[in-house]
């Protein structure tokens, strides 16, 4: 029986895990269960699951009395951090979104909990940093991104082969096929609706403008250790391949699956085991064909920018992140274009000051710098709709 922390319980992640953890009760026990501001959601999940600590940033305005008793109550900004040390817990299922996950990351892996990592932003904020904290650990960090998962599966076979290149695979997003002019005024509607995953808000347009992608280049960096010039990304729109490695030989080892977020997620709960998840399987002879292409730097710039930022080092990944996370809240209350999310994180890129080898005190203290650059910028009247 393992005991398992989730924090960022509501969310499309959060859900996904509680719904395999159900179907494994007799393997996994929740002890922990956190999310922002949807108290109902979470009380739901308090009575489903039984856990010891429920916590949610902003405090409801009451707890319904059947569950008022039922487990340990947290409520502020610091609950993450403060949960994580708090909770009996064997493993902790980071799946927040954004950087906000990161001192959570890092107190988990400091109190010897292993971290199964669905929450990206943190590894491209502060990777080397969380990458040096769980090699002390002595705990793999668990990928629950599934391409991440895909390569950790593929590696799995590796008998101290170190592969030569990582292919991650990208769907494309719902703008793969569309011109350049139509990218930059695509709508929000338009952009939440992604052809093969339902996820988050965030990751859905992350997606549409390939920004996730350049997220993912930086985050298997981290995550395998290996030189940006190793990896490379394929659009493979049907998201049947999940992702590649390459060893010296020429072998390709893939990872396939339907597009079913509770495969990566399950696997990282019961690693090195498998166990079923109840989701579809693949039917070969009735597939449709895989396809493959270039991504297109010039109707999706996001993504060069990884590459730009880990060429760079040290806080630029941060500055990159938060740059992101800045426009893409800009861009979902309607202040700039779509084709503009890649334009702010770059200009911004620009701007702020690179500190190399930080401390993460410096990660936090760029990230917060790239987020006053960036809606500094927004101010600017070329970011008017
Ligand atoms: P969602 O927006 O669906 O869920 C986010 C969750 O985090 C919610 O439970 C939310 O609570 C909670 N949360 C947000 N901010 C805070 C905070 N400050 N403190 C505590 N809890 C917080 O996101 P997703 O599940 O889609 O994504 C989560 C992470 O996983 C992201 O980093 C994403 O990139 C990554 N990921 C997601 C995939 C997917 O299929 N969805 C695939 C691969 C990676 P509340 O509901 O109260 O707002
Ligand atoms: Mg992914």
């Amino acid at each position: 029986m393992r005991k398992l922390a989730i924090l960022g319980s509501t969310g499309s992640i959060g859900t996904q895990a509680l719904d395999v953890a159900a179907r494994h009760a007799d393997r996994f026990q929740v002890t922990a269960l956190v999310a922002h501001s949807s108290s109902e959601r979470l009380f739901e999940q308090v009575r489903a699951f039984r856990p010891q600590i429920a916590a949610l940033t902003v405090e409801p305005a009451q707890i319904p009395d059947d569950i008022k008793n039922a487990c340990q109550w947290m409520f502020g900004e610091d609950v993450l951090t403060r949960v994580v040390r708090a909770c009996d817990a064997d493993d902790v299922l980071v799946s927040v979104v954004g950087v906000v996950g990161l001192a959570a990351v890092m107190e988990a892996l400091s109190c010897g909990k292993r971290v199964l990592l669905a929450n990206k932003e943190p590894l491209v904020a502060g990777g080397e940093l969380v990458t040096a904290a769980a090699k002390a650990a002595g705990h793999p960090l668990l990928p629950v991104d599934s391409e991440h998962s895909a390569i950790f599966q593929c590696l799995q076979g590796a008998q101290g082969n170190r592969p030569e290149r990582l292919i991650l695979t990208a769907s494309g997003g719902p703008f793969r096929t569309w011109d350049k002019a139509d990218i930059m005024n695509a709508t929000k509607e338009q952009a939440l609706r992604h052809p093969n995953w339902s996820m988050g808000r965030k990751i859905t347009i992350d997606s549409a403008s390939m920004m996730n992608k350049a997220l993912e280049v930086i985050e298997a960096r981290w995550l395998f250790d290996m030189p940006p010039e190793r990896i490379d990304v394929l659009i493979h729109p049907q998201s049947v391949i999940h992702s590649m490695v390459e060893y010296a030989d020429g072998a390709v080892i893939a990872q396939l699956g339907t597009p079913d977020m509770r495969l990566p997620i399950l696997y990282a709960m019961s690693w090195p085991e498998r166990l079923p998840t109840g989701g579809q399987r693949l039917d070969f002879a009735r597939m449709r064909a895989l396809t493959f292409e270039e991504p297109d730097p010039d109707r999706f710039p996001g993504l060069g920018l990884a590459y730009a930022a880990l060429r760079a080092g040290g806080t630029m990944g941060a500055i990159l992140n938060g740059a992101n996370e800045v426009a893409v809240d800009a861009f979902l209350h309607d202040r700039i274009r779509f084709g503009q999310i890649a334009q702010l994180v770059e200009e911004t890129m620009q701007a702020v000051p690179v500190c190399s080898h930080p401390t993460l005190e410096q990660v936090f203290e760029s990230d917060r710098l790239a987020r006053a650059k960036a809606c500094e910028l927004l101010k600017d009247g070329r970011y008017a709709l």
